[in-house]
């Protein structure tokens, strides 16, 4: 039989860090279980200021390097793998994954989000051959080359910025004529000289040739359709893809009450099933930031320590 934790941790983003580190330190049995790299959507980030106490120049990675040194000092195990079936009403939960079977008293659900697609013919195509939704790993690839940077949110904006510092021309389409993004992020957009913006539009097609050379664009007010080419010397553009989030909980589906997918918990992070808690960007909140998922992260881990004293 497999080894009964006190608490598994479903995610490595920032909010199962917290819950790890929380966990480990009231000496729980705890697990976090990752199935790619720790680090959650922060980890794509180039610049991290505003979360508490960063340095100037912190990046998502250097944040998350941190978070990880401290749970591995309270010896808050940590494996990768990607759990493919939950049993989360038993009072063992388990959770079986592609390489082993899991067991625990109690469950932290911190799966996150995952970029949401625009849904457009071209898109799934040329994913990795121009069109991309993670700034940080693949904006050096375009470097001189004309960008397309889709969504009008503080991701879109911010990854304008840093796309900026490779690409000859970023331009912003936006479905609206007003970003959502905060007034902040967006001055500094306006100010830089190599941003410019299509409102009102959004992207119909995107086009190519092993590489995407052109996109198809139409203005919602009045219809008309654009179709916008690489030059020749060019021979490619890049689409970035900042359209929001979805959250990952397909697993939970049927199981844990949800609204528009997101995780209904209460203020202690409890959902519907007890011993079963979610914290971070998968559960319905009003702010999903760094801050807000280490901090539910935190309140998961102490409540899931009140209900596995409460069972022994
Ligand atoms: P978001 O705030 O949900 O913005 C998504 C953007 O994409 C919106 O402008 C939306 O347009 C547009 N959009 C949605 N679906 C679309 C579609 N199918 N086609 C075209 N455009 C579409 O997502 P986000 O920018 O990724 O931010 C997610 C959360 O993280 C937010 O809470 C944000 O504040 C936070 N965040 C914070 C920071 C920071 O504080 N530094 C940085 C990044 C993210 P509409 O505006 O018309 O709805």
């Amino acid at each position: 039989m497999s080894k009964l934790y006190d608490v598994i941790v479903l995610g490595g983003g920032p909010a199962g860090l917290a819950a790890g580190l929380y966990a480990g330190r009231a000496r729980l049995e705890t697990l976090i279980i990752e199935k790619e790299k720790e680090g959650g959507m922060i980890i794509q980030t180039e610049e991290v200021d505003n979360y508490p106490g960063a340095v100037e120049g912190e990046t998502g990675p250097s944040l998350i390097a941190k978070m990880i040194a401290q749970v591995d000092r309270f010896k808050t195990e940590r494996v990768i793998d990607t759990i493919q079936e939950v049993n989360l009403t038993s009072k063992i939960k388990v959770l079986k994954g592609k390489k082993e079977e899991y067991q625990a008293k109690s469950i932290i659900i911190t799966t996150g989000a995952r970029p949401r697609l625009i849904g457009c013919p071209g898109e799934k195509e040329f994913i990795g051959k121009g069109v991309s939704y993670c700034a940080t790993c693949d904006a050096a690839f375009f470097e001189d080359l004309e960008v397309f940077v889709v969504g009008g949110g503080d991701t879109a904006v911010e990854e304008a910025i840093f796309v900026s510092k490779f690409a000859r021309v970023v331009h912003v389409i936006h479905r609206r004529d007003e970003l959502r993004a905060a007034k902040s992020i967006q001055e500094k957009a306006y100010a830089n000289k190599k941003i410019d913006f299509i409102w009102d539009s959004e992207v119909i097609e995107i086009k190519g040739k092993g590489l995407v050379s052109g996109i198809s664009i139409r203005n919602i007010k009045t219809g008309k359709i654009t179709n916008i080419e690489a030059s020749e010397e060019d021979g490619m553009m890049g689409v970035f893809v900042f359209v929001g989030y979805d959250p990952m909980t397909e697993l939970f589906q049927g199981v844990l009450e949800m609204k528009d997918n997101y995780i209904m918990t209460d203020i202690n992070m409890k959902t519907n099933i007890p011993g079963v808690f979610a914290a971070g960007d998968v559960r319905e909140k009003s702010l999903r930031q760094v801050v807000t998922a280490t901090a539910d992260g935190a309140i998961a881990a102490v409540q899931a320590e009140k209900y596995v004293e409460c069972l022994e």
